[in-house]
């Protein structure tokens, strides 16, 4: 018999005592795995990280495996998440002692789409340095939340996992796409890697930006030469 019993849902410390020892083996034999831990009662505490659980409600159809994906984060059941160009590999503890394998394949931008964003961007973005520092500025909020805004639509991600379960997506899968919302809370640069965006873009975008409001600063108040006695008098001579 497996260690939650066949007709129960495990409880939070059931998973975390079992993720802690999945982990610990992995080490052992020295695989590099990379958890999700949550700190605290929130899953993510960024208003970006916060917006990427919250666009997973859109799959209100999974309703019952979103809230065991919660619930499985929280424990710590996702013992490895990866994420890199259009994909997002994990590990989450099931039922078996072996962690289940999650693929989630999501679509990256097309240029198309990119395009208007970063022109948009340029307008607002006046905190490139913020941007490379991790922390995603307040003017790119709307970039995100807004329809056909930088979050992947449900049909521009599908997943696999490699539990029994008959739903499409499963609570191994659900744990892992709030995995991805912590993870992007901590590292939001990742959300340009997992959607497959050159970040260069968005910081060119941002420094053009500045550029174009240092000129414009300029015009309005240094634009005037001074003229002689002006600067003789600035130094007294007259
Ligand atoms: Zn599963």
């Amino acid at each position: 018999m497996g260690f939650y019993g066949y007709y129960r849902q495990p409880t939070v410390a059931e998973i975390r005592s079992q993720a802690e020892k999945t982990i610990r083996n992995a080490k052992k034999k020295g695989m590099i795995w990379e958890p999700v831990i949550i700190d605290g009662k929130k899953i993510a505490t960024s208003w970006w990280g916060d917006a990427w659980c919250k666009n997973l409600e859109r799959y209100a159809d999974y309703g019952n495996r979103l809230e065991r994906g919660r619930k499985y984060v929280r424990a710590c059941a996702v013992v490895d998440l990866q994420i890199s160009e259009g994909k997002v590999n994990s590990k989450v503890i099931g039922s078996s002692t072996k962690p289940y394998e999650i693929e989630i394949n999501i679509n990256p931008l097309s240029k198309e789409k990119i395009r208007p964003i970063i022109k948009k961007c340029s307008g607002k973005l006046a905190n490139a340095e913020a941007l490379i520092a991790g922390k995603f500025p307040d003017e790119l909020k709307e970039l995100f939340i807004e329809k056909g805004g930088l979050f992947p639509t449900p049909k521009e991600i599908d997943f696999d996992c490699s539990c029994p379960d008959w739903a499409d997506m499963c609570k191994h899968v659900a744990a892992s796409l709030y995995g991805v919302g912590a993870r992007l809370d901590k590292n939001p640069v990742l959300f340009f890697t997992l959607r497959g965006i050159d970040i260069s873009e968005f910081i060119d975008a941002a420094l053009a930006n500045r550029v174009e409001t240092m000129l414009e600063n300029a015009d309005s108040k240094s634009s005037r030469i001074m003229d002689k006695n002006e600067i003789d008098g600035l130094f007294g001579v007259l």
